[in-house]
């Protein structure tokens, strides 16, 4: 028999994201639309798998980053919206209409060359204009937005069916002037366009820190993505949790694998490359078949944890290529084929990615993304 599977194994709970979706939907009330972010391979836990749990929640709408995540999606059956969030390219235009999906537009010549096609091919492309109110990255400016509307309603097969604008700092308390400035200009800007008198076009600007800091954000349509899996944005959530007391997050990933060796050594013996740790007492450690091939990178040597049997248990010296090695002196004896749990929870312990993204000097998610592409996955 050959043994096909890796030691290492990322979960992923699929009720949880089920109940985070219907939490986001409980705040923000039932009239206000969701559009589940799942770019990046749903950061991480698996676009198609995702975004059709997600549809079975009830989301509506669907995020991606590029075109041929969207063409991934219809290929496996999803129904909905898709929104893609970077826009098409100018090789893209037969398949956004063939997919049927809606890009966010910026650049009024890639609209145009759209619409050539659109007028073609006898079809009529949705698409969502966003306006950067501060973001500093896509979107018209908005001295710009009032004439792209215009150049929109002009142009065959073209109709507009959003208008979107994104938040740079919402997360951070102390930006919330900022955050409120910009809420007001894009708010503005569709007081003056007058847009949501027929009800068709959408506004949308909150991402899952604007759904818990901003309710004024909500406008006709929400962007979750981090908490859709379990995180609060910039891991501020004992603030999250007073701003909005409703929201009741689970981590939808868990990372696991299985210790393949233990051995007992005197003091000091080097451990790993580089001998970075040096044990101090009579030692027992554990190897872990999992390294930064895995996406459990170099910068948790000497930093991070692991739990073993409910216990935590110290990585020491260097994480090599497929490998790491745990100090599991001082927990009850630890055997060859025990389960290890990287990130998430065991008996009564936790490690969340919030944790490990301290470890590793980032955020949630990234450490979602990280752990999420270099394994295999199990639906749960
Ligand atoms: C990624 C993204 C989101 C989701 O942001 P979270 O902080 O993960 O909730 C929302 N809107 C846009 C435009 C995005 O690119």
């Amino acid at each position: 028999m050959i043994h096909s599977h890796s030691f290492n194994r990322v979960e992923i709970n699929i009720s949880a994201l089920q109940a985070n979706f219907q939490s986001i939907q409980n705040v923000v009330g039932p009239q206000i639309k969701i559009m589940a972010v799942v770019k990046s391979d749903a950061y991480g836990h698996g676009l198609v798998e995702c975004a059709e749990a997600l549809y079975r929640a009830g989301a509506g709408t669907f995020g991606v980053a590029e075109v041929w995540e969207g063409i991934k999606l219809r290929r496996a059956g999803l129904q909905g919206d898709i929104v893609v969030l970077l826009g098409g390219s100018r090789d893209s235009h037969e398949d956004i209409i063939k997919y049927g999906l809606a890009p966010v537009v910026f650049d009024m010549d890639y609209l145009s060359g759209l619409s050539q096609e659109a007028a073609r091919m006898n079809a009529d492309v949705k698409v969502h204009l966003k306006v950067d109110v501060g973001m500093g990255r896509i979107g018209v400016m908005s001295h710009e937005f009032e004439s792209c509307v215009a150049l929109i309603k002009r142009l065959p097969g073209i109709s507009l069916a959003g208008i979107l604008a994104h938040f740079p700092v919402a997360d951070e308390i102390n930006s919330m002037q900022t955050t409120n400035g910009q809420l007001s200009d894009f708010k503005n800007i569709l007081a003056a366009l007058k847009l949501n008198e027929s009800g068709e076009v959408i506004a949308h600007m909150a991402n899952s820190a604007g759904i818990i800091y901003f309710p004024e954000s909500h406008f006709d349509m929400v962007r979750p993505g981090i908490s859709l899996y379990g995180y609060y944005p910039a891991a501020a959530s004992a603030r999250a949790k007073t701003a909005a007391p409703a929201l009741d997050l689970q981590p939808v990933m868990s990372f696991k694998t299985r210790v393949i060796q233990t051995k007992d050594v005197g003091p000091g013996y080097g451990i790993s490359y580089g001998h970075t740790f040096v044990t101090r007492r009579k030692s027992r450690i554990a190897v872990l078949p999992v390294g930064y091939a895995d996406g459990y990178l170099r910068i948790l040597s000497n930093r991070a944890q692991v739990l073993v049997g409910g216990k935590r248990a110290p990585v020491c010296g260097r994480v090599c290529m497929n490998a790491t090695i745990v100090d599991v002196t001082d927990l009850p004896r630890v055997n060859t084929g025990d389960e290890v749990v990287l990130m998430g929870r065991q008996n009564e312990e936790e490690i969340t990615a919030d944790e490990i993204a301290e470890w590793m000097e980032t955020i949630s998610y990234e450490v979602l993304c990280l752990f999420g592409s270099f394994n295999e996955r199990i639906y749960v």
